[in-house]
């Protein structure tokens, strides 16, 4: 069950309080390059994003994000450090949410951001990250390291308790490292002491294919505990590539469903059928079809019938027969020749029966 957490908007997109966790992602182009980052954000969004973020490194920087943000099919969060001046221009500029750490703000900087975003009504993340925080430790060579994902933590949480105190409530929480255990263990702290909103992520995790098992295991494994809110991939590279695993994430997880989901087995000497082969193509055929769907392509007559049954429909062979299964019935025995296109077209019946 998802862990009970504040509500809050990211423009038209709910987070926390049980809202579908939702996929972000962040720009590549630079600040001043707005075109560069439109073609980004419609990228993204074509992927499945529903929030994107760019960096506004400065205050001039902000009057390239307005441009962007008066375009952008997207709710944007506008990254600022340092300057609370930049920060207050990317929520004039439109921004649907700020990231601030206020570590690197001063008090009466962050009293007035938090007073902006409380008029214009948009939340605040309070993002810390393991590397500003051993950027920033003080004490001796010979002293221990710090406990990283404890202090990322407990400094999340000192923070957001005082824009508590300042009486603002939209506040979302991120604690990230690039070792994916401490990011699950800072995340375990908050969700254990409070009822913030958490985003997810493993920082500066690496590129592809290092990322997405550092991400897999780290916000994997908080989501299926309940904890985390809105989720983001961080590949040295491909952006849509990193809003497309997230997405795949949520559904192997079944936080997602829009599609169809292939249940197949991996084959093995019992397998009388060209069971690879036939898997890609039901994937292939079935890939239109937007509508939630459970198809399952199973090998043999050991747990062929189970999940075929379980599925919303399936095939499932048996030597060298396949069997056609619907709402976990046989309905019919079929040449292999005929499976394909005969599960095609219940699919799609299926499918519009469903939307
Ligand atoms: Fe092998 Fe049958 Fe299992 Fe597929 S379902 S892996 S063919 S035992």
């Amino acid at each position: 069950m998802q862990r009970h957490t504040r509500p809050v908007k990211i423009g038209d997109v709910p987070v926390g309080n049980g809202a579908p966790v939702s996929v972000q992602s962040m720009a590549r182009a630079a600040a001043d390059d707005v075109e560069g980052n439109l073609a980004e954000i419609a990228a993204a969004a074509r992927a499945g994003c529903r929030v994107m973020r760019l960096a506004v490194p400065s205050r001039e920087a902000a009057k390239y994000f307005g441009r962007v943000a008066a375009r952008s099919p997207l709710p944007l969060v506008a990254d600022t450090h340092f300057d609370w001046r930049t920060t207050l221009a990317a929520i004039a500029e439109g921004a649907a949410k700020v990231r601030i750490n206020p570590g690197n703000m001063s008090p009466d900087g962050l009293a007035r951001v938090v007073d902006a975003a409380g008029a214009r009504g948009i939340p605040i993340r309070i993002g810390g990250n393991s590397g500003s925080i051993l950027h920033n430790r003080r004490g001796g060579e010979n002293d221990a390291p710090p406990d990283i994902a404890r202090v990322m933590a407990e400094e999340a949480l000192l923070w957001a308790r005082r824009m508590d105190e300042m009486g603002f409530r939209d506040t979302v929480l991120s604690v990230k490292s690039h070792d994916a255990a401490a990011t699950v263990r800072a995340n375990r702290i908050i969700a254990g002491q409070s009822d913030y909103p958490l985003h997810l992520g493993v920082t500066a995790a690496g590129g592809k294919e290092s990322s997405l098992y550092k991400s897999c295991a780290a916000i994997g494994g908080l989501l299926l505990d309940g904890i985390g809110d809105t989720i983001r991939f961080s590949f040295t590279g491909d952006m849509p590539g990193e809003v497309e695993a997230g997405l795949s994430l949520l559904r192997s997880l079944g936080l997602l469903r829009d599609g169809v989901e292939i249940i197949s087995c991996p084959a093995c000497g019992r397998c009388r059928v060209d069971l690879p082969s036939l898997a890609a193509e039901v994937g292939r055929s079935l890939a239109h079809i937007r509508a939630p769907l459970r198809v399952a392509v199973m090998g043999c007559e050991v747990n062929g019938p189970g999940e075929a049954k379980a599925a919303d429909l399936g095939i499932a062979s048996a030597g060298g027969t396949l069997y056609l299964f619907i709402g976990g019935e046989v309905i019919e025995k079929l040449p292999p020749e005929q499976a394909l296109p005969r599960l095609v077209k219940e699919a799609e019946a299926l499918a519009i029966a469903t939307s």
